[in-house]
C-alpha cells in the first residue's frame, strides 16, 4: 500500500501560479492518464468503503465526477451529481459557500437521493473544505446521511477537514505545505 501511495503521489504534477498567482495547482491528469495507477487510486478508495453499505456516491463538478463515478461503479452504488448553477435541468436545491473573493453555489436535483440514503461524497482534492461543506449541506437538505468525504488529495495545511465536522474525511495523499 505504501508503494502504491508513493506511485500515486509521483503521478501528480504541481503547476505553480495556476489558475492565479500564488496557487500551486495539483494536476491529476498524469494520474488519470496512467491506466494501472488510475485503477489503483480508485481501488484504494473502494477498499475502504466496500463494506460500508454506500447507496450513492456524490461527485462534485467536475473532477469529482471522474473519481466519483469510477468509485460508484466499483462499489455498485448509484451516482449523484452536484453541479455549478444553471446546469441541472430539473428542480434543484442550492447551497452557497464562501471563496477567498466572493461566493459560489452548487446545485443538486431535488429527487437525487432517497430519504436516509447512505452517501459518500467524492472529489479529487480538499483545500479549504468550502466545496465539500456545501455538498454536505445538500445531502442534508435531501435527507441523506453522509458516510464520509473521500479525496485523492488533501491540502492538510488549510485545515479543510475541520469545516466538515462532524462528517469524517479520508484522503489518500496529504500535503503539509504547498
Ligand atoms: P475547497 O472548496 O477550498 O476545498 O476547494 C476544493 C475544490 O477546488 C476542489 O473541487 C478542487 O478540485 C479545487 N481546488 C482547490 N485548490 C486546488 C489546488 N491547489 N489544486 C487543484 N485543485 C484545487
Amino acid at each position: 500500500m505504501e508503494k502504491e501511495i508513493a506511485e500515486i503521489r509521483n503521478a501528480i504534477r504541481d503547476i505553480p501560479n495556476f489558475p492565479k498567482p500564488g496557487i500551486i495547482f495539483k494536476d491529476i491528469t498524469p494520474l488519470l492518464g496512467n491506466g494501472p495507477l488510475f485503477r489503483k487510486t480508485i481501488d484504494v478508495l473502494a477498499d475502504r468503503y466496500r463494506n460500508q453499505s454506500v447507496d450513492m456516491v456524490l461527485g462534485i463538478e467536475s473532477r469529482g465526477f471522474i473519481i466519483g463515478s469510477a468509485l460508484a461503479y466499483r462499489l455498485g452504488a448509484g451516482f449523484c451529481i452536484v453541479r455549478k448553477p444553471g446546469k441541472l435541468p430539473y428542480e434543484t436545491h442550492r447551497a452557497s459557500y464562501e471563496l477567498e473573493y466572493g461566493s459560489d453555489t452548487l446545485e443538486v436535483h431535488r429527487d437525487a437521493l432517497r430519504p436516509r440514503a447512505r452517501v459518500l461524497i467524492a472529489d479529487d482534492l480538499i483545500a479549504t473544505g468550502g466545496t465539500a461543506a456545501a455538498a454536505i449541506e445538500l445531502v442534508s437538505k435531501l435527507g441523506g446521511e453522509v458516510v464520509e468525504c473521500a479525496f485523492v488529495i488533501e491540502l492538510a495545511f488549510l485545515k479543510g477537514r475541520e469545516k466538515l465536522k462532524p462528517c469524517g474525511v479520508y484522503s489518500i495523499l496529504q500535503y503539509d505545505s504547498e
